[in-house]
């Protein structure tokens, strides 16, 4: 197994280095060619790609990674080498992750003096696509919940039904309404009903699988979306997370459980996502006047008048 051996660097604004003084023209041009490609796109992957490959014109390397915790960015790119030089971004004491840079053969204390003296050329760039993934980020959560919200769920939708169309795959979705919400907020308080809604948030959103998603589709309403399933094992998925919601939430009237009605409905060729959501609303609106506390399936008849389930 081959062993890692770090070389390990600050970069941090300052007057760049210069290797020696007949590289400095083609430094130059260097610089100028990567700050344009660099500026040619404001997503992360796409920018430390640019600059892995650019940096091969200077220095040889195998991969190159790059880790920033704070923003669940970890990115590895190409392949890693035994050997390894990293740099911890920063500007003005904000924290930009680190970058790794790895090959087989060690690294020369020339090569590794030109690296240093380009890294400023991503920190920029890096800032910027940073600030946008965040702006991004925090545009499409529900700050209440921390779920994704209206704007996310549109987007996952219309990708959802563009691949069912496209792999003929099969794609439901359910829609969840906390039953006498208001009730219990006009009794209780609002933020006792802020409290309820995280709790149903955060069940929901952890009894579902990875490829699923759970939004917070407005007010006491979520909406899940489920790839890959038909609609009896959505229907399956939505009993479990009634059951969940009624057994596990923590109500402030102990006679009064908290409980959930949902809404299924399987994807069948609508031609957009609001009229699949109706759908699923119409089923809503059936369990609420069934009683509550239930699921209902929206059923659509096939050409030959017979139901489909
Ligand atoms: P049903 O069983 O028919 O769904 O009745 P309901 O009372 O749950 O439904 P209704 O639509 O009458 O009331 C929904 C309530 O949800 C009213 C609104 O004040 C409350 N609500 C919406 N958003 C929030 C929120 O962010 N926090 C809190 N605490 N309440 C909210
Ligand atoms: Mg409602
Ligand atoms: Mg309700």
């Amino acid at each position: 197994m081959p062993t890692s051996i770090g070389q390990s660097h600050k970069w941090q604004e300052r007057k760049h280095l210069q290797s020696t003084p007949g590289d400095a023209d083609q430094l130059k041009d260097f610089r100028l060619q990567v700050l344009t490609q660099l500026q040619t796109t404001l997503d992360v992957e796409q920018i430390l790609r640019i600059f892995h490959a650019e940096l091969q014109q200077l220095v040889p390397l195998a991969g190159c990674d790059y880790h920033l915790p704070g923003q669940s960015i970890s990115l590895n790119l190409g392949d890693t080498g035994r050997h390894r030089c990293s740099y911890q971004l920063s500007l003005n004491d904000e924290d930009y992750g680190e970058i790794a840079f790895t090959r087989n053969r060690r690294f020369q204390e020339r090569e590794l003096t030109l690296l240093e003296s380009v890294m400023g050329l991503l920190i920029y760039p890096l800032r910027n696509a940073l600030s946008y993934r965040r702006a991004i980020d925090t545009a499409m959560i529900d700050p209440l919940t921390g779920l994704s919200n209206r704007g996310a769920m549109a987007m996952t939708l219309n990708r959802e039904i563009d691949r069912s169309r496209r792999h003929h795959q099969d794609m439901s979705i359910l829609m969840i309404d906390i039953d006498h919400f208001k009730a219990l907020n006009d009794r209780y308080g609002h933020l006792t009903g802020d409290d309820v809604l995280r709790q149903v948030a955060r069940l929901m959103d952890g009894a579902i699988r990875g490829c699923d998603a759970c939004f917070r589709f407005g007010g006491e309403e979520f909406l899940i979306v489920l790839s890959n399933s038909n609609l009896p094992l959505a229907r399956l998925v939505a009993e479990r997370l009634r059951q969940t919601v009624y057994n596990e939430t923590r109500s402030p009237d102990p006679n009064n459980p908290i409980t959930v009605s949902i809404g299924v409905a399987h994807y069948e060729n609508e031609v957009d996502w609001p009229e699949l959501v109706n759908r699923a609303d119409q089923a809503l609106y059936e369990a609420k006047q069934a009683g509550r506390n239930r699921v209902v399936a929206s059923h659509v008849r096939s050409v030959d008048g017979e139901w489909l389930l």
